[in-house]
This record gives structure tokens, C-alpha cells and sequence, in this order.
């Protein structure tokens, strides 16, 4: 494909590098938690649960920071309408976020050809992560179990920094690890999955984007607006 003059690929991770989304095309969800903190007592329904859980996140979310899952889970825990102390919350949000883990751990393989893909980049540009997390580390840590950490510079994530794309903050920082300067986007090429989060936050600090579209594997994704480069498979890519 016809591909622009640039130095550094900064990669999306979950469902760009690594999938987590389900049959439904669903991305990686709560999983059993809600039924988790139902059985403990915490919750009279899973209805209660969800609602409590977001309205802890649509206040997280505000100003485009990133809060970590477990701080999540502890301030939904908080939201029972049975009260319970702060060490309880605490130690219960501790016991769902290590199951939630190894749920969605299980959940989790990399995208379809990806490695070739990252091998013949890994030759020719140099390559990081820079990506939106519940937890911190993760992204890090299932790269690594998918053999796939060896072609990165760095990672960095959300759940680790702070911000969270769109928010471009997450971006500049990826520039400054890059050795980059806040106005050097445009010897970036960023991919992603997401044209609303990865396109859109790169865009806004000039760099070239590629928008990296599922649809032809994933249920539910809508077609890419108009005017931005995109693939369906990793083979295009080269
Ligand atoms: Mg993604």
C-alpha cells in the first residue's frame, strides 16, 4: 500500500495487536464480577451492580483520565447499599480484579498474522506501544506471554500514565519517550483499532494514522469514515 515517509510506528494493543473481543464482537467486559460481587453480598442484582458501576465510571472518565480497574471495582464496591468499611471494599475489589484477570487472560490471542507483520516492520521503522489500559503493566505482560514484547522500543499505558486516548496526553508522552518533540507527530505512524480513540488522539498530534478496521472478522464495527487510510488484514501492511 502507499504509505507515507515516517520513522516510528506507535501501535494500539487490545484488538490491534491482541484480541479480547468475544463472539458478540464484545470487547473484553467485567465478565463474572458483576455475579461475583452479587454472590458476595455487596449487590441485591446484577442490575444494581452495573448501575453503580457506571456511574463510578462515567465520572472517571471525565477530563480523559484513565482509572485503573482496580479502583473501579473498589469505589463501585463503595456504591453498595449495603455499607460496608473501606478495608472491606478494598479486599473484595482485590479478590475480583485477580479473578477478572485470569478470565480475561484466557480471553486473549494474538491478532491474525500479526508477528509476520511485526517482523518485517521490526526491519525497517522503529516500533512501541502506546495503548489504553484497566490495569497497569498488562499490556506489557501479554505481549511478553505472546512473544511479541522483543519488537517494541516501549509500551506505555494508560492505566500506568494516567491519560487515556483520546486524550493526547498519553500521545506526547509516547513522543518524549520516543525521543520526539511535541510537534515531531508527524514522523509517527499510529495504528489502531479504534478510529474514535486511536485515529482521532493521533490526529490531533499530527501524526499519520492507519486505522487497522475488523470488521471482516469482528461483529458490529462500522465502516471507516472517509478520507482515512485503512486495512482489514495485517497483510495489507507492508
Ligand atoms: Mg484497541
Amino acid at each position: 500500500m502507499q504509505l507515507p515517509a515516517f520513522d516510528w510506528i506507535f501501535f494500539d494493543c487490545f484488538n490491534t495487536l491482541i484480541d479480547d473481543f468475544d463472539a458478540a464482537g464484545e470487547e473484553g467486559s467485567l465478565l463474572s464480577v458483576p455475579q461475583l460481587a452479587v454472590e458476595s453480598g455487596f449487590f441485591p442484582g446484577l442490575a444494581e451492580f452495573r448501575a453503580a458501576y457506571a456511574k463510578v465510571r462515567s465520572q472517571t472518565l471525565r477530563l480523559g483520565r484513565e482509572t485503573v480497574l482496580m479502583d473501579r471495582l473498589r469505589q463501585t464496591l463503595e456504591e453498595s447499599p449495603v455499607k460496608r468499611s473501606r478495608e472491606e471494599c478494598a479486599a473484595e475489589a482485590a479478590r475480583l480484579l485477580a479473578i477478572w484477570e485470569v478470565e480475561y487472560g484466557a480471553l486473549l490471542r494474538p491478532t491474525p498474522g500479526v508477528e509476520e507483520m511485526l517482523r518485517h516492520w521490526y526491519a525497517r521503522r522503529t516500533l512501541a506501544v502506546v495503548t489504553n489500559s484497566l490495569v497497569p503493566g498488562m499490556p506489557q505482560r501479554q505481549l511478553e506471554r505472546f512473544g511479541l514484547s522483543r519488537f517494541f522500543r516501549f509500551v506505555l499505558d494508560s492505566a500506568t500514565h494516567g491519560f487515556k486516548k483520546p486524550n493526547p496526553l498519553l500521545g506526547m508522552e509516547a513522543l518524549s519517550m520516543a525521543g520526539l518533540g511535541p510537534c515531531d507527530g508527524p514522523q509517527v505512524l499510529a495504528v489502531g483499532d479504534r478510529h474514535d480513540v486511536d485515529i482521532v488522539s493521533a490526529l490531533d498530534l499530527g501524526m499519520h494514522v492507519l486505522h487497522f478496521n475488523r470488521g471482516r472478522i469482528r461483529p458490529g464495527v462500522p465502516p471507516t469514515p472517509e478520507g482515512t487510510p485503512a486495512i482489514h488484514d495485517w497483510s495489507e501492511f507492508r
